[in-house]
């Protein structure tokens, strides 16, 4: 529209008040909801718990990096970096990003804060947004929290089987079945003979053909990933390419034969999976992810892994810090609670019975408040409605919220000093003395239990 015609129309407007359109939410990014909260904080706290039982402590880096920290980590060439990573110039002309996963920061924090003078190994325990524009699908948000344990300084397969069997732990414990995919991806010095066997692999007639527009350009410049690629016709080349297990050198072969060891003493069941790669630069020797077990067979292909990790011994030395060997994994909170909603899994309510205070007129109000206040002090878990009159509105919310009994103080009972107590499954209601109100209420919670 030409600037003049823009200039009118927006004079009309201003005249008429036009009602502004109402905002909603990006696209990929979501609100979490009083209802969903619940499998929050369920979910959290079983990942607070786990942390703290094997000492992982907490940290927090800034939402916002320097976008080279990331390129530098996880490869210019990785998904994350080249399509996925938000980045933007600031005020001060300097490119930025979004925090598009946890490792490159807290090996950034480890070093920056000289982690290494600290006993060894140090043990992350991360809980916090992440970033990525992918393409939004159910369980795929640009938008995400992760879990994430790291422990740096450790070389012994013992913290890749116990980063492991951690991860698993979390699941089972939230009653979702999931499965342990693993690989070995070698070494520097493995790796590179096993690189160009498979890239002979590749090269043999009629082979680059078939492969997807992403893998032709893998060809050169990330040849491992070939394996990890979704696409129906590279699955069927990748047939019959040869295996990292079967060229890993002995210090490479050693360290997983005793991974695995000691994941079946740990009694973890686990997948080996030769066309596990993990898609990021850094990763050394041993990765892995987890999926869920799905019994449909047509879900199977569109499963998404719920987290995964790995060894990056290299990483550390390579950000400019001192060779330090570390391994960890990430898991998606979302994908999880998303899982547990699928499988209608009950969410334990420890809360206590809760006990509902209602009043009927004001003077009976001003001692209610303070009944609730002492009752609330005394440890039972209580409710109220203060700010509503009508005794049937307050029923009705005691019931909406599932309390079990309900306090009924009216002007009545103000005089005689008793209160009464109501049943709220049976609606028996009794009157008793106002000054054994704890006891009455203990003592019918306490049959309720029987
Ligand atoms: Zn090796
Ligand atoms: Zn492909």
């Amino acid at each position: 529209m030409p600037r003049k015609a823009n200039k009118k129309a927006k004079v009309n407007k201003t005249k008429k008040e036009k009602k502004t359109k109402p905002f909603s939410r990006l696209r990929g990014m979501k609100d979490v909801l009083f209802d969903d909260y619940r499998y929050w904080e369920l979910v959290i706290k079983k990942a607070n718990d786990l942390a703290k039982i094997y000492s992982f402590k907490r940290i927090e880096t800034p939402i916002l990096e320097k976008a080279e920290l990331y390129e530098r980590s996880s490869g210019k060439t990785s998904d994350i970096v080249s399509k996925e990573m938000y980045v933007f110039i600031d005020k001060n002309k300097e490119r930025v990003a979004l925090r598009p996963e946890a490792t490159p920061s807290l090996v950034r924090a480890y070093i920056e804060h000289g982690m290494f003078n600290l006993p060894q190994p140090v043990k992350m325990f991360f809980l916090g947004p992440l970033f990525r524009h992918e393409k939004p699908q159910s369980g795929r948000l640009r938008q995400h929290t992760q879990f994430d344990l790291e422990m740096f300084g450790e070389a012994s397969p013992v913290a890749d089987a116990q980063l492991i069997s951690i991860a698993y732990n979390f699941f089972r414990e939230l009653q979702i079945d999931v499965q342990i995919q693993i690989n070995s991806i070698g070494c520097k010095e493995c790796r590179g003979e096993y690189v160009k066997k498979l890239l002979s692999f590749y090269k043999e007639r009629g082979k680059r053909s078939k492969l997807c527009k992403d893998c032709k350009k893998r060809l050169t410049k990330n040849p491992l990933r070939l394996l990890d690629c979704k696409e129906q016709s590279c699955i069927k080349v990748r047939e019959g390419a040869p295996q990292i297990v079967d060229m890993l050198c002995e210090e490479c072969r050693q360290h997983f034969i005793r991974v695995l060891e000691y994941l079946d003493e740990l009694d973890v069941p686990y997948n080996l999976n030769p066309f596990l790669v993990r898609g990021l630069d850094y990763y050394t020797k041993t990765v892995f992810e987890i999926t869920p077990i799905i019994d449909d067979e047509k879900e199977v292909k569109r499963q998404i892994s719920l987290g995964g990790g790995g060894r990056y011994d290299d990483l550390v030395e390579f950000m400019g810090g001192r060779p330090t060997p570390a391994c960890g994994f990430g898991i998606g909170i979302e994908r999880t609670i998303l899982k547990i909603k699928e499988k209608n899994i009950p969410l334990e309510t420890r809360e206590k019975d809760i006990v509902f205070v209602a009043q009927l007129g004001d003077q009976a109000r001003r001692k209610a408040m303070m009944l609730f206040e002492e009752l609330r002090r005394a440890g039972f878990n209580v409710r109220q409605s203060f700010t509503k009159d009508s005794l049937k509105q307050q029923l009705e919310e005691a019931n909406r919220i599932g309390a079990k009994l309900c306090l009924i103080l009216g002007q009545k009972e103000l005089l005689d000093e008793t209160i009464l107590i109501r049943d709220m499954d049976s609606g028996v209601q009794e009157v008793i003395d106002y000054k054994k109100i704890s006891s009455e209420i203990e003592k019918r919670l306490h049959n309720e239990k029987k």
